[in-house]
């Protein structure tokens, strides 16, 4: 594979999964790779999720945004793809990072219907509006990427916005989110023991939390796997989590997902696999200011934990309020609950606290997942 197609693969691999706590919008692969009119290539395209990804990231005014797909299994086999895209959405399947069907029918709208996501998709889902109500009442819940002047961009099918909308999850979702499930089938990629089972599941390069796991689809009411179709087993109460998310210029860079299993480090390049590396958004001031690992983040009892590990201290920001005089120092070794809509900060501008509590506000300047995309992948119709 070419090095750079690989580079931008690997880019776009760590934007699809199946978490529902991470995941922002629902979409159908087999449907996005052919979108052809958005660069005018050849009929399908695996960059073009790069490139629907983008959309979204630019919409939402949040870096690092994943989605969660729904693949046809025909696409693993499809000749229009060439090997290597086939070989990398086959890896995808095999770590579980997207959801492989053999019909994938109205799936794409339960997951969305289950976890309050928005879709991104173009077809017309008039049929499945008696189903899922939200397709034609809440406008943002539906868009379709479509091709713009600079670049693609979304399009809602209800209100004609442009930014994606959430609802919250179905009843039905949120009890099947309170549990972890187990699939009858060996080496099952979404409901197995633990990561992938496929041909790649040596090379798992993705460590998946049980708290990640996808959501079960229903059928008669019975949560099954979407994949074997073979009822689901309860394997026991999902751990608690808190996704929180890191703040840095104003911006919203990465969420990450706090659960009462362990604890999480944050800091310019934490020795912790999961640890939060900040040092990629830092200027050279803040490097030198934010220790390797500056803070612990904790779950327990539902509450917020935040301990700091630093050199220099921190502070929090109670109810995220920027007045200096307001500002609680935070130091060296100690620890603090994390309050309703409170902020701790690392260095001025580089906060963390929980998603959705966190202002934004600064211009957005989004880190393409296609920043290394080469130029042919990148033929857009001129405006
Ligand atoms: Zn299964």
């Amino acid at each position: 594979m070419r090095f750079e197609i690989s580079k931008v693969m690997d880019a776009i691999e760590g934007r699809v999964c199946t978490d529902p706590h991470l995941a922002r919008a629902v979409l159908d692969l087999a449907e996005v790779v052919r979108y052809q009119d958005l660069d005018g290539g050849r009929p399908a395209n695996l960059l073009r999720l790069g490139m629907v990804i983008d959309a979204l990231v630019r919409h939402l005014e949040e870096d690092n945004v994943p989605v969660y797909a729904v693949v046809h299994r025909a696409l693993l086999s499809d000749a229009d793809l060439t090997s290597n895209e086939r070989m990398v959405v086959r890896r995808w399947a095999d770590d579980g990072l997207v959801e492989v069907l053999d019909n994938p029918g109205d799936r794409m709208l339960e997951v969305a219907d289950l976890l309050g996501l928005p879709v991104l998709t173009r077809a017309r889902l008039d049929g499945l509006r008696g189903r899922y109500p939200w397709v034609a009442e809440q406008p943002g819940r539906v868009l379709a990427p479509v091709a713009g002047a600079g670049g693609p961009t979304l399009t809602a099918h209800v209100g004609g916005g442009t930014v994606p909308v959430s609802g919250t999850p179905s009843p039905a979702g949120a009890q099947l989110l309170t549990r972890l499930w187990r699939c009858a089938e060996p080496g099952c990629a979404l409901f197995g023991g633990g990561g992938g089972g496929g041909a790649f599941a040596d090379l798992a390069r993705v460590e998946r939390s049980p708290s990640g796991q996808a959501p079960p689809t229903l059928r008669s009411g019975a949560p099954t796997c979407p994949r074997h179709g073979s009822r689901l087993t309860d394997a026991g109460a999902r751990p608690r989590t808190q996704v929180l998310a890191v703040r840095i210029g104003g911006l919203t860079r990465r969420r990450f997902v706090l659960t009462s299993d362990e604890p999480v480090l944050v800091g310019r390049a934490p020795e912790q696999s999961g640890g939060v590396v900040l040092g990629q958004w830092l200027n050279d001031e803040a490097r030198r200011w934010i220790s390797r690992s500056h803070l612990q983040f904790e779950l327990r009892v539902g509450e917020v934990i935040v301990t700091d590990l630093s050199t220099n201290g921190s502070g929090i920001r109670p109810g995220g309020s920027m007045d200096e005089a307001e500002r609680i120092p935070l130091a060296p070794r100690q620890s603090r609950v994390l309050g309703p809509g409170d902020m701790v900060e690392l260095y001025p501008g580089v906060q963390v606290g929980r998603a959705g509590e966190l202002p934004t506000g600064a211009a957005f300047n989004p880190t393409s997942v296609m920043a290394e995309a080469p130029t042919m992948a990148m033929r857009l119709p001129r405006p």
